[in-house]
């Protein structure tokens, strides 16, 4: 889909240059893309690109995949084979041609209804990020969204929430919760119907099915029977929140459309799940939306498991325009109701009755600083040189790499002063 426009900035200059790349790819060795805004594209080059553009289209489309798993869902057990090399379901006049790759025998229909399992997980960090819900994380996640009275689920890059749903709509018959999915990963289109998944870009709010999947995704997001709708995302943490914030907004802006009245003034309702430390940056597209303490755990993600069992624990949060204490977090795991919050926070943020907040963002007790006015890690210390509160191994020089969270020189990540904004 369209490329976006960004910025090269060079330090002292007020003004960068302007150039378009891949808003999918953020790694230059996953899309070379790369145009100056003012640049002339020739002819030829412009054909080479198209040229490029068709020779890299998936060898199959949606629909001739669909028809692929109508016929393969027929085979008995012992002719169901799926290829590991080509992550390709294979139909028995196939097998020749994959003699020599991997294969898996006996694909059950269990297996089909959890693709996310059968297929390897796209982990390049910089494009695909695939990184899956753990068990009780999607579990909780669905039974909250059921409890809070949501039919329909719009699942933006979320497939095993999608297909949680999809296998308990098969086999629970008064269980009528549905969902769309719109991912990039085209190989799901392997066991998805048109109607259930859409080839999508989060990055453009780009549609690959064009306006047949555009219209998909609006009926869908159209609420019959008082059947209300929720957009759960789980973007790669390394995107760049303008952009998803761009796309989201249209997806609420279609959501809005569906309704005659409008839905007067009231926005989709939305879990955007993120690390703890975009809050800020989300916040500032989307003023409405709070930070829930509950910590999104993942199966192939080291680093961002639970920390009950001493492992390390999850900075990924649930982002919501819902109203807060309508989250109902598990006290099992220990998170509890603050009254005077009125919400639920995880059982180590302590309310501090200066900032009169539960400020934790991390989940760990953090202690009041009176020279900043707020509360701050519990790692952290007052340098009066800095003139706030830090690490106390740091360098009273400033860096001059700009920071990851705001993008401002003088400070790293772990210091910026939006991330504790109360
Ligand atoms: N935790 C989720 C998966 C999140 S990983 C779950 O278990 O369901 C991020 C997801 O976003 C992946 O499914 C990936 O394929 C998808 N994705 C990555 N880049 C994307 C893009 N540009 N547009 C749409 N989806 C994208
Ligand atoms: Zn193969
Ligand atoms: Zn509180
Ligand atoms: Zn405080
Ligand atoms: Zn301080």
């Amino acid at each position: 889909g369209p490329a976006l426009l960004f910025v090269k900035t060079s330090q002292g200059k007020e003004e960068g240059r302007r150039f378009y790349a891949c808003s999918a790819c953020r790694d230059r060795k996953d899309c070379n893309f790369f145009q100056w805004e003012d640049e002339k594209v020739s002819e030829t080059r412009l054909a080479a690109r198209e040229e490029y553009n068709r020779n890299h289209q998936p060898s199959l489309t949606h629909r001739q995949n669909v028809d692929r798993y109508k016929n393969f869902v027929l085979l008995p057990l012992s002719k169901r084979r799926f290829c590991r090399e080509c992550q390709q379901l294979l139909l028995p006049a196939e097998w020749e041609e994959h003699s020599d790759h991997q294969f898996l025998c006996d694909i059950s229909t269990a297996q089909l209804k959890s693709p996310s399992q059968l297929l390897y997980p796209l982990e390049n960090k910089k494009t695909n990020a695939q990184y899956l819900f753990a068990d009780r994380s999607c579990h909780f996640l669905l039974n909250l969204l059921i409890d809070l009275g949501f039919r329909q689920v719009l699942c933006v890059g979320t497939p095993r929430l999608h297909e949680m749903i999809h296998s308990k709509a098969s086999q629970e018959e008064e269980f009528s919760v549905r969902s769309l999915l719109l991912d990039i990963d085209f190989r799901y289109s392997q066991f998805y119907t048109e109607d259930e998944f859409c080839h999508y870009n989060m990055f453009n709010h780009h549609f690959f099915g064009g306006e047949a999947a555009h219209e998909t995704c609006r009926k869908f997001l159209h609420e019959e029977n008082g059947e209300r709708v929720i957009m759960v995302t789980d973007p790669p943490f390394g995107g760049l929140v303008e952009a998803l914030a761009s796309s989201f907004k249209k997806l609420m802006a279609m959501w809005k459309e569906t309704e005659k009245e409008g839905h007067d003034n009231k926005e989709m309702p939305m879990f955007w799940i993120f690390p703890y430390f975009f809050e800020s940056r989300i916040l500032d597209f989307f003023p409405s939306f709070s930070m829930m303490d509950y910590q999104v755990d993942y199966d192939n993600h080291a680093l961002y498991k639970h920390g009950k069992t001493g492992r390390r624990q999850s900075p990924v949060r649930i982002f919501t325009n819902l109203t807060p204490s309508m989250i109902v977090l598990p006290e099992e795991e220990g998170y509890r109701f603050c009254t005077v919050c009125q919400r639920y926070v995880s059982s180590g943020n302590q309310h501090c009755e200066i900032c009169n907040s539960c400020t934790s963002k991390d989940g760990r007790r953090w202690k009041h600083c009176v020279l900043c006015k707020k509360c701050v890690k519990p790692s952290w210390f007052h340098c009066n040189n800095c003139n706030c509160c830090t690490l106390q191994k740091h360098s009273c020089e400033k860096t001059d790499v700009g920071c990851f969270v705001c993008g401002k020189t003088g400070h790293k990540r772990s210091a910026c002063p939006s991330l504790s904004r109360t």
